[in-house]
């Protein structure tokens, strides 16, 4: 039976599709901008000259130098370049690192963004912001930081390479994983979450045997965008909560985390949440979430255990006491030894159980 719940949109505008990026200059003129600096990491600079010299008279300027963790000092150097080529909005052109900066800047000057994802990360539909300084990552919730129009350009998204493909399309799958068991869930998100999960696992298959299958990448940035307003409107739980730990403490790559931590906090969960695991399995077409995302990955040829991105086995019991110092929700309480289990089969690669 249903119960009550809250649901609430948040309010941004999202022009879907291919070629969109012609739009760019027209969805600025709407949000009233004139002066556009347009940002990216240094690996895209040459799409953001690009895209700049489409946007005429409105290009300000470009700064290529967003990077991951959006670090304060970037944020620093980036307003600087604002004030000095006079920007009255961003634009920012890449993945979620890009995302962050641009989210960054809005919190502190209250300049509106115009959001061109390239990746599956889905920050792009979330008014959260990680941030980081003197090596501490702290994550705030602010409508301020939410972009005002994103938008989403399948062409964009070709020449993501199919190792980054995949681990940022399961980091995607993950927000819809545990919009499905959030304790603030409502029947819509969960909707949602279905289908971006369906939408995901359908398409990087095809990816990953034709990268430049439009027809799957457009499923894959659809099922992205999904996952991203998961995210965006509904509490996150030990997954999220375990790949902020890990990433931070020992500097591992965002989506590969996320990909490789997954099937093993599903799997923790897999009790405490009956109803969401079994629309997770069906979304992805297996019998069980977990066993069907860690096969998922593994047909991908995901990378499967943290030990090979780094993470040393001596972290193991750190990364535990960390996770459950601070206590968060969770359908199933944290429980130390298990949660020590559970890092444990990660680091190694082994099927979670
Ligand atoms: P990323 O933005 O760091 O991109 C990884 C690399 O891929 C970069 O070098 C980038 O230039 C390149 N790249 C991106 N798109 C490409 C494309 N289409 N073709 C070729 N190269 C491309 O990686 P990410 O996984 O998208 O983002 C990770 C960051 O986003 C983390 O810092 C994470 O914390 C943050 N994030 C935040 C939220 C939120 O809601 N605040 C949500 C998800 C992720």
């Amino acid at each position: 039976m249903m119960g009550s719940f809250t649901f609430e949109t948040l309010p941004c505008r999202v022009v879907f599709g291919s070629g969109t990026l012609s739009a760019a200059r027209a969805e600025i003129e709407r949000l009233g901008g004139k002066r556009a600096l347009v940002l990216t990491t240094p690996q895209q600079e040459a799409e953001g000259a690009k895209l700049g010299a489409a946007l005429g008279p409105l290009y300000a300027g470009l700064f290529p130098g967003a990077t991951m963790h959006t670090p304060v000092e970037v944020t620093e150097r980036a307003r600087a370049a604002m004030t000095a080529c006079d920007a009255d909005c961003v634009v920012a052109l890449g993945g979620g690192s890009t995302t962050g900066l641009g989210k960054a800047l809005a919190l502190r000057t209250g300049v509106n963004q115009l959001c061109i994802p390239t990746t599956y990360a889905g920050s792009e539909m979330t008014p959260i912001l990680g941030q980081t300084e003197n090596g501490l990552k702290t994550t705030l919730r602010d409508i301020a930081v939410l972009p005002e129009t994103v938008i989403y350009d399948v062409d964009l998204t070709l020449t993501l390479p199919v190792g980054l493909t995949v681990s940022s399309g399961i980091n995607a799958i993950a927000h819809a994983a545990e919009a499905l068991y959030a304790r603030d869930g409502n029947p819509v998100t969960s909707l949602m979450a279905e289908e971006g999960i369906r939408a995901l696992a359908h398409a990087l298959p095809a990816i990953a045997a034709t990268p430049d299958d439009r027809e799957a990448r457009t499923e894959a940035l659809y099922g992205a965008w999904l996952c991203g307003v998961c995210l965006g409107t509904v509490g996150m739980a030990l997954h999220h909560k375990l790949c902020h730990t890990l990433g931070g403490t020992f500097d591992l790559p965002h989506a590969e985390t996320h990909t490789i931590v997954l099937p093993h906090a599903l799997n923790y969960n897999r009790d405490a949440a009956p109803a969401a695991m079994a629309r997770i399995a069906r979304a992805v077409g297996a019998d069980d979430a977990a066993q069907g995302l860690y096969d998922l990955a593994g047909r991908l040829n995901a990378k499967l255990a943290l030990r090979d991105i780094g993470m040393p086995e001596s972290g193991i019991d750190k990364a535990a006491d960390l996770a459950v110092t601070n206590a968060y929700w969770n359908p199933r309480p944290l429980a130390r030894d298990a949660i020590r289990d559970l890092i444990a089969r990660a680091w190694a690669g082994e099927r979670p159980m």
